[in-house]
């Protein structure tokens, strides 16, 4: 199976919280003019300093997809070599009428268009914790994640996170609502997490855990996250509790300029709305 690779992001937790710092891009558009797949979200203000949420930092998307960590973008054209239709070697070229370098074979002519993938998984509470696994494979071996994993073909975004969940934590699970989708475009990947519980009160670690535990809110491990996906995940969750009840959230994570992959902390969380 599949398992999702992640890059580090630009941290935004409370506790790092400086509003001196604060990054609001030149060229950020209004959120009123922002493309929004949800109507219903509302953007966060980033005049509320005190809110829970006025700890996301905003910085120019535009900045973090020219800068030199781009080049290690996971949609790399010039990767692909062959065709995988016909086994024909490709040429990179950009067709009429488009405008992106793509791999086009030279014996059949089909073009390999790249796409982003989905990744989907499982908040799930039980007695006011939440449910982490210890990752047993790599990246990030030794690290805590929520369930979760690449979406199969033929499976819904609800039914890949159940499933991910049975075999990470051998947890049977209802889920109850979604809690975020946060899209990561310079690996090409969007995640979908959602709000799930315990249909049994059991749980162990799967194949790819070495350790299965919840977590009270207050004890959560973040700085032994395995991903900023899970930091941003898990922080939008400690502050929604803390608010009072859980919201819907659509964010996007960039990461910050020449750090470390295995920085989980450090990204920006743009363009974040919220029901
Ligand atoms: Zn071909």
């Amino acid at each position: 199976m599949q398992k999702a690779i992640h890059i580090s992001g630009f941290f935004s937790h409370r506790c790092n919280w400086k509003p001196s710092s604060i990054l609001i891009s030149s060229n950020s558009k209004p959120f009123s003019s922002l493309f929004s797949p949800y109507p219903f979200l509302k953007p966060v203000p980033i005049t509320t300093i005190d809110s829970p949420i006025s700890t996301v930092r905003f910085i120019s998307s535009h900045a973090s997809s020219s800068s030199p960590s781009s080049l290690h973008f996971a949609g790399n054209v010039r990767n692909v070599k062959f065709c995988q239709w016909c086994g024909g070697q490709t040429k990179h070229d950009i067709p009429d009428g488009d405008e992106k370098l793509r791999a086009i074979c030279t014996i059949c002519g089909k073009i390999a268009y790249q796409n982003p993938k989905m990744v989907a998984g499982c908040l799930v509470e039980h007695d006011n914790k939440v449910l982490l696994c210890k990752r047993n494979i790599q990246p990030s071996h030794g690290l805590w994640t929520l369930p979760a994993g690449y979406l199969e073909i033929g499976e819904s975004a609800v039914e890949g996170a159940i499933r991910e969940t049975r075999e990470e934590a051998n947890a049977d699970v209802e889920v109850t609502s979604p809690f975020a989708q946060l899209d990561i475009p310079l690996i090409g990947q969007t995640y979908m997490i959602f709000l799930a519980k315990l249909k049994k009160p059991h749980f162990s670690p799967g194949p790819e855990s070495s350790e299965c535990q919840l977590f009270p809110f207050d004890d959560i491990p973040f700085n032994s996250l395995s991903f900023s996906s899970m930091v941003v995940t898990l922080s939008l969750y400690v502050e929604d509790i803390k608010a009072g009840k859980p919201k819907f959230h659509y964010g996007t994570i960039h990461k910050r300029p020449g750090t470390s992959p295995s920085d989980i902390h450090a990204y920006t969380l743009d363009h974040h709305m919220h029901s």
